[in-house]
């Protein structure tokens, strides 16, 4: 890309996993100890991630994607139930229901932050609705409040994805710190673990099934009390979280500020918007073009700025939702939104110089 004679500045990455020398140094105890599986670096990377997160207890698996499908298992989603969630996220939101046998009922997001829109959940519960799985699109937390009031109104089980939200808070709450939600710990996300997944819940029933169902059902030694396979996390990849989580609130803050500088520099696109007393995190930091979207992406990938479209196409429009017979137009929202987003670089390697490359860029494109 450096070729290109557009390009004034070094490429732009529009994710950057932070690997250094404390994690080299982990991995290297670790494959020392003999210890690769499961084991005591698990057992302490759940501690501290529940402390981070201010929630009893914490289950580590090895990926979002398992935490999801474990999460759910634990609170008994299974065949023929409904669980009701959005159509604006990355495939794994529906497929982990799938995975139960359940079934995923969308319903369609809020213009403001293109999270689950709680006013549309109760007109999509039936009989066979066991929980709402929302998702905290881009690190930015859905109104959790009005769906939980509506979770225990109709007696649902709340699972959150909380993949792309570490530490992002709503009204003053910390997500993850009450009822029960799934973090990825992906490379691309805020922090990782190489491929990985956490589960946080208030709940020591539903804990206690989370560590049944991640070791193949078994409670006990050969008796296997529920079902469940291996969705164990490795303590080599623990190792490695143990390290990132030390360094997730200073990335989270280099986060928000690279947001807050690209949105004041922004002029002529929707910058992310943000609820009073809630904390967006900014796993992604994605605007709305009106308009020009693919023509912004390509002019941005000959100027050196890596950029993203999270996500092209609604899960309802996926192809494996084809049977599910949803057609064009059922959830606008999602579908206009599939149109019109575009994620930018704002990972906490960032310089000043690189935002403000990226706004000029992004102004160019679109004055
Ligand atoms: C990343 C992600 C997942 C899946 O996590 P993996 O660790 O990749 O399995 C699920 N939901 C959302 C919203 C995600 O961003």
């Amino acid at each position: 890309m450096s070729s290109n004679p557009a390009a004034t500045h070094p490429p732009i990455p529009i994710a950057k996993p932070l690997i250094g020398e404390e994690e080299r140094a982990a991995v290297m105890d670790v494959l020392e100890s003999g210890q690769l599986a499961q084991g005591p670096r698990v057992e302490a990377f759940e501690a501290a991630f529940a402390a981070y997160i201010g929630a009893p207890h914490a289950v580590a698996v090895n990926s979002g994607t398992a935490a999801l499908i474990v999460a759910l298992q634990a609170h008994g989603v299974g065949r023929g139930d409904e669980v009701i969630t959005t159509p604006f996220s990355f495939i794994a939101t529906a497929t982990s229901i799938i995975a139960c046998g359940a079934t995923p009922v969308f319903v369609d997001v809020d213009p403001f932050d293109l999270n689950l829109d709680p006013s549309l959940i109760e007109d999509a519960i039936t009989d066979a609705t066991k929980a709402v799985l929302p998702v905290h699109l881009y690190g930015n937390p859905a109104r959790l409040s009005d769906i939980r009031e509506v979770c225990e109104d109709f007696e649902l089980a709340l699972i959150e994805d909380a993949a792309q939200a570490h530490g992002a808070v709503h009204a003053g709450q910390r997500i993850g710190g009450i009822g029960t939600a799934c973090f990825s710990l992906y490379p691309t996300k805020n922090m990782t673990t190489g491929e990985g997944g956490i589960i946080t819940t208030d709940d020591a029933g539903v804990a206690e099934r989370c560590r049944i169902i991640r070791n193949h059902g078994q409670g006990e030694r050969y008796l296997h009390t529920m079902f469940g396979l291996n969705w164990r996390m490795q303590d080599l990849n623990a190792a490695i979280g143990l390290v990132q989580l030390g360094h997730l609130e200073e990335w989270t803050l280099r986060r928000i500020a690279n947001a807050a500088r690209l949105s004041a520099l922004l002029t002529h696109v929707e910058t992310p918007r943000v609820r009073e007393g809630d904390r967006h995190v900014f796993h992604q930091y994605t605007i709305r073009t009106n308009g020009g979207r693919d023509v912004l992406q390509a002019g941005l990938k000959d100027a050196g700025v890596g950029s993203a479209v999270h996500y092209p196409i609604p899960l309802h429009r996926q192809p494996i939702m084809q049977e599910m017979g949803f057609g064009e137009g059922t959830f606008p929202v999602a579908e206009a939104a599939a149109e019109s987003v575009l994620s930018l670089p704002v990972h906490p390697s960032l310089s000043d110089d690189d935002v403000a490359y990226i706004a000029e860029a992004v102004n160019r494109l679109t004055s």
